[in-house]
């Protein structure tokens, strides 16, 4: 009776061991270069770029906001649906917030170069489905423009690109209307992905509110909009921020990333668009309707 608790405690504690062994990081960096191996066949080359910057987030969130949010729900559905993820990436558009501390703002040619460069690196690794997941507004023309330009020229791999932080509809209740940067839904983000980093006695040491000092009619577009509107960086209430919207929001992005991996593996149509197109770009005049 005795031998076979032993025997029986002997074999569980082996299949723990061998189950540790080899369960893959999710983690680029953490991964041995033969686990890599096994990392991308084991994830079908689907590989995510979290995408954050270094920007001032009204006088109570850290600088690098973006990037702690969009890595942990990123981190977070890969091991649920598993996926490499890329170490910390933050080298996106900031000029407009290029007039405060802590800003790290680099040229918009290097944007483009390093992005692509990145990709590049990443699917001569075996990374050939490559989702960026994009954790800060102020890329929202750059990264649709680069997924854009991946028709310049042939690539053997397939850019998407995932650019959803809050759901449209559900949750708790929100008691603020202007909540576009470090207000009440992303203060309560950083509650759960980092909540000793939140300094909510300071949220209303700034004002958030919209100074309206530019009177254009819509449609119209110049790039100091931001700073017209939100002079302090600064754009809400963060002291509206609560855990339970937090834990909300946060669920809700993790969910969705799962099902744009699960998506993306199961894509088989993207690439064999991108080669026929590429082929049929090198002579146009051959190109029938
Ligand atoms: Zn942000």
């Amino acid at each position: 009776m005795r031998k076979s608790l032993v025997l029986g405690v002997i074999l569980l504690w082996g299949e723990v061991l061998a189950q540790s062994q080899s369960k893959l990081s999710v983690h680029w960096e953490e991964l041995t270069a033969a686990d890599f191996r096994s990392a991308i066949q084991q994830s079908q080359g689907t590989c995510l770029l979290p995408f954050g910057i270094l920007e001032k987030h009204g006088p109570h969130l850290p600088l690098g906001t973006d990037l702690l949010n969009v890595r942990y729900v990123s981190l977070h559905a890969a091991e649920q649906e598993y996926a490499v993820v890329f170490p910390e990436y933050y080298f996106g558009q900031i000029f407009e917030a290029m007039h405060e501390p802590g800003t790290v703002a680099y040229s918009a040619p290097l944007q483009i170069g390093l992005l692509q460069e990145t990709t590049d690196e990443m699917a001569r690794n075996g990374c050939k489905k490559i989702i960026i997941v994009n954790g800060h507004g102020g890329n929202e023309h750059l990264l649709p423009f680069f997924a854009q330009s991946q028709l310049e020229r042939q690539h053997d791999y397939v850019v998407y690109i995932f650019d959803q932080r809050v759901p449209s509809s559900g949750g708790p209740p929100q008691k603020t209307s202007i909540d576009m940067h470090a207000g009440e839904s992303e203060t309560s983000k950083v509650m759960i992905s980092r909540p000793d980093l939140v300094h909510m006695e300071r949220a209303n040491n700034e004002s958030g509110a919209d100074q309206h000092r530019q009177n254009l009619p819509e449609g119209l577009y110049t790039g100091i909009w931001w700073y017209a509107r939100f002079p302090n960086h600064y754009s809400g209430d963060g002291s509206a921020a609560t855990h339970e919207l937090g834990e909300f929001q946060m669920n809700w992005w993790i969910d969705t990333i799962v099902k744009v991996i699960c998506a993306v593996k199961a894509d088989q149509e993207s690439l064999q668009l991108q080669n026929e197109f590429y082929e049929k770009a090198k002579r146009p005049l051959a190109t029938q309707p």
